[in-house]
């Protein structure tokens, strides 16, 4: 079957190796002249074990999995990756109550977990402050641009292409397959998966679908502690998260090429590919705009939405969050380091779509939302929508 993949992100490119592994004749759409150039090769690197996610959600499941796959594929390409473990840190006792629903919430999802008390706690992680902790073991690090560069290869190997600087226009079932319309080129192809990321409700509109959600972009800033702190964080340290948010907070990383991250934050972004306040782009900011589940979600939200655009305005306010985790980092500690923007799905009424979500029409499947913790949970994703594919062709 020859099948057109759109999107170089880790999820594209695993649903085309996973396609071309088994002899299908994959075509890769990318836009960008490289591989994972948005979230993916922007997020925070971390392979997450499934912690927080509702039991039997898409996303408690397939981290699970995920976790294990991802980190089984990283070392027999030899990827960097490492499974450090990592604190969900409870800052004062007003936050014990939280960190005991989470450890439910880990055993409930099968993930090994356990709250300790603060001196356990400054075994694994020596800085850290608070009065307690969760810690989960199967939490780990690894390079995401590498294993998409592991897959494309594993594509071209098996005979595929994966095209840069081309960008998807359009697609139109005809009676034998699926006519794709690119910047380049028209393609006939027996099916099409459509893996766009930001753009992913734009480009399933263009294919005929009307998805029931938008994505509105949320950019996530992060700031590098600088090298004469780096000791101060081993492996991965995370706040307590609110509950009324999809986002995790900010937290510290140690990223595993190098160097400690420290974000991201959550504020609303002015273009699908915003990366600074600067970057405003007219269709996006109106569509984004024109979309009522924005206005909703922002009513319901003043106040944690204001504080998260003055931590972003602010590097004394970021430092402030994240001297709750580590006593004794300061702004004078924090230097900017890249952004990433989120594309989060959300309804006309202003709910967010949490879980994963992909779409299928005949000879076609959309993945619609894909967000943390998609990069850890690709192998999996490509799993279902192979699946999902198989159905829709049948
Ligand atoms: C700040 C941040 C931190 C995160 N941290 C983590 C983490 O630590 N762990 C984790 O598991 N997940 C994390 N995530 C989530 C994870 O990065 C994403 O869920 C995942 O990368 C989504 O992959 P994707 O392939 O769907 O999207 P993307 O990586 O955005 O890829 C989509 C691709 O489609 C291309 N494209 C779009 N439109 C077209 C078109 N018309 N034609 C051709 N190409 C097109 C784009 O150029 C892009 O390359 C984070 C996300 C962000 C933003």
């Amino acid at each position: 079957m020859r099948v057109v993949v759109v999107g170089s992100g880790i999820v594209g490119i695993a649903v085309a190796q996973a396609l071309a592994s088994r002899g299908d004749e994959v075509v890769v759409l990318e836009k960008e002249d490289r591989l994972a150039q948005h979230q993916t090769g922007r997020n925070s690197g971390v392979i997450h074990s499934g912690l927080y996610y509702p039991p039997g959600s898409a996303k408690a499941r397939m981290s699970a999995a995920g976790s294990r796959s991802m980190v089984a594929y990283a070392q027999d390409r030899g990827i960097p990756v490492a499974i450090c473990g990592k604190l969900v840190v409870g800052v004062d006792e007003s936050e014990l109550p939280a960190l005991r629903m989470l450890e439910a919430r880990a055993a409930a999802n099968g993930v090994p977990a356990r709250v300790v008390g603060i001196d356990e706690a400054r075994e694994i992680e020596p800085a850290v402050g608070g009065v307690a902790a969760l810690h989960v073991t199967s939490t780990g690090s690894v390079d995401y641009v590498g294993v998409c560069e592991a897959m494309a290869e594993d594509v071209r190997a098996a005979g595929g292409e994966v095209r840069f600087s081309e960008e998807f226009v359009a697609a139109r079932q005809r009676p034998a397959g699926v006519e794709v319309l690119t910047s380049r080129d028209r393609i006939t192809a027996d099916a099409l998966v459509t893996c766009a990321g930001l753009h992913s409700d734009r480009v399933a509109t263009a294919c005929g679908i009307t998805p029931e959600a938008r994505i509105v972009p949320f950019r996530g800033e992060y700031y590098e502690l600088v090298p004469e702190l780096e000791h101060m964080v081993r492996g991965l340290i995370y706040p307590v998260p609110d509950p009324r948010f999809p986002f995790l907070g900010v937290h510290l990383t140690r990223m595993i090429n190098g160097g400690v991250h420290a974000g991201p934050n959550a504020v609303l972004a002015f273009a699908r590919e915003g990366y600074t306040w600067r970057d405003i782009n007219g269709k996006d900011l109106v569509q984004s705009f024109a979309w009522p589940g924005l206005w909703r979600l922002g009513a319901r939200n003043l106040a944690p939405g204001a504080m998260e655009v003055a931590r972003s305005l602010s590097r004394r306010l970021f430092a402030r969050s994240l001297s709750r985790l580590v006593p004794g980092i300061g702004a004078k500690d924090l230097v900017p380091a890249p952004a990433g923007v989120r594309a989060q799905a959300l309804r006309r009424d202003g709910s967010m779509v949490d879980d994963f979500l992909l779409q299928s029409a005949p000879r076609q499947v959309h993945v619609l939302n894909a967000p943390s913790p998609a990069a850890t949970c690709a192998l999996e994703i490509a799993r279902s929508v192979v699946q999902e594919l198989d159905a829709a062709t049948a």
